[in-house]
């Protein structure tokens, strides 16, 4: 009996192939974890950062760059099924924000949404 037998099939639940990576721009919905993905992130962060004018969305106090971090409206989800690293919805309005990273932690898994110009807690489960 040899263990690579004419029998012998390959396991459909091996890693898959190599995909080449999709081309990370302003429409990548979730940012992939290479050096591009990285930087489109980043700029992202930035971006918001900007657009909130230098203050974290939730506390309301001055935030800089470096201490800025993103959060998900809709939350990363378990294994990042739901992720969506996009800053705008397809409307043009805001999605998601730049927050320092003790008001991340502090809000944990609460959801927030932009509502009338404020990073506000969302009440119901609806959308
Ligand atoms: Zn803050």
């Amino acid at each position: 009996m040899h263990m690579l037998g004419k029998n012998h099939r390959m396991n459909t639940f091996s890693k898959p192939a190599k995909r080449k990576p999709e081309p990370v721009d302003s429409t990548t919905v979730v940012c992939p974890p290479t050096p591009t993905g990285r930087r489109e992130y980043l700029r992202r962060i930035i971006e918001m950062v900007d657009r909130q004018q230098n203050v974290c969305a939730i506390c309301e106090l001055p935030l800089i760059y470096l201490e800025a971090t993103f959060d998900h409206e809709a939350g990363r989800g378990m294994g990042g099924g739901h992720r969506n690293d996009l800053i705008e919805h397809e409307d043009g309005s805001w999605m998601n924000a730049a927050l320092h990273a003790r008001c991340n932690a502090l809000k944990s898994s609460v959801r927030y949404k932009w509502t009338g110009g404020k990073y506000l807690p969302v009440k119901s489960r609806n959308k």
